[in-house]
């Protein structure tokens, strides 16, 4: 059952979408906080309840509205609607701090941030992309809240240039008949059937992210394939090239022509570590010391020569089976 428990700031219900919420799930406990950054009673809890706090969801006012500039499929990354996320994939990037990064945040003040997005689309010297889903996965989030459809509907009507969000989830259908007006590009992150279950927990599986990137390019909107993040398990090859000839049977000629590609190897850091070995003692170890270096602030990436070495192969594979699609980076 998610949510399980709302903590929520008392001002958030003074927004349309806190009301909302509130009247949208009547038999869940809400439990009043100060702050959604520090909420005392799950900031003391042990790294074993992760799986119980992934149940939670925290309402708040988002009160950080600062882009950073970015220079890969985006030119800014935007402080969006929400943070964290219900799901529980083992190298989540968002996880900086257990604490404060880990679970579903949703801020109610989505206008504020969508005029700003709209307002900032116009000042900018040329055309921009604006990245609205680094902190969150807004597809989960939609589901919750509406605010994707809001936002492809506003952004589509009144910005300037582009807006993208990557995902992991396929529930794409009410984005579907949107007048979107070609400014939003899709971003469905995929790999190896085995990985998603092992270690993306809780995401949608494999076949159903490949059918809603064909329908998402079949209702128009411009699509990227990510494949993310690459992880060294055993019999990786293996794994990569059943993932790119299952990619190359499914999806569609639309899509083979239209997509670009992201590759991006797994990092990995020593919070992730702790929490994972208490709170799945039993999963699948994606940390390997043979295979990985230090690289500062107890982060952690695959070595040079073997990160090298995956790159040359994976690039090569790409290219075979998919010509047209350029591949955008690797990193
Ligand atoms: S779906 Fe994305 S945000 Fe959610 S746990 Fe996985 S990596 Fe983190």
């Amino acid at each position: 059952m998610f949510p399980k428990k709302i903590y929520y700031e008392p001002k958030a219900l003074d927004f349309e979408l806190g009301q909302r919420l509130k009247d949208k799930y009547t038999d869940v406990e809400w439990i009043p906080i100060k702050s959604h950054n520090n909420i005392e009673e799950l900031r003391n809890r042990s790294n074993s309840d992760f799986v119980e706090m992934k149940k939670y969801l925290i309402i708040g006012i988002r009160k950080t509205h600062k882009y950073v500039e970015n220079q890969k499929v985006s030119d800014y990354l935007v402080p969006y609607s929400s943070s964290g996320c219900s799901a529980m994939c083992l190298y989540c990037y968002l996880v900086c701090n257990y604490n404060k990064c880990s679970y579903l945040r949703i801020y109610v003040n989505i206008d504020q941030m969508l005029d700003k997005l709209i307002e900032r689309s116009h000042k900018t010297d040329k055309i921009c992309t604006f990245e609205i889903g680094s902190n969150s996965d807004l597809i989960l989030e939609n589901v919750i809240t509406g605010n994707l459809i809001k936002t492809i509907e506003r952004f589509a009507e009144s910005g300037r240039g582009y807006i993208t969000f990557p995902t992991k989830f396929s529930m794409v259908d009410d984005l579907l008949s949107l007048d979107h007006k070609g400014k939003v590009i899709f971003r469905m992150s995929v790999n190896p059937e085995m990985i998603i279950k092992k270690v993306e927990i809780g995401t949608s599986p494999l076949a159903e992210r490949i059918k809603a990137i064909n329908k998402m390019c079949k209702a128009g909107y411009r699509v990227g394939l990510l494949i993310a993040p690459v992880i060294f398990v055993e019999k990786w090859k293996e794994l990569y090239i059943e993932l790119l000839n299952t990619l190359s049977d499914r999806l569609t000629k639309k899509v083979k022509s239209e997509m670009f590609i992201e590759v991006i190897f797994m990092t990995y850091s020593y919070v992730q570590n702790a929490i994972n070995s208490q709170a799945f003692p039993k999963a699948l170890k994606i940390y390997n010391k043979e295979l990985m270096t230090g690289r500062g602030r107890g982060k952690y990436c695959y070595k040079q020569e073997y990160r090298d070495e995956a790159e040359c192969f994976l690039r090569k594979e790409i290219n075979k089976r998919f010509e047209g699609a350029k591949i955008v980076y690797v990193v």
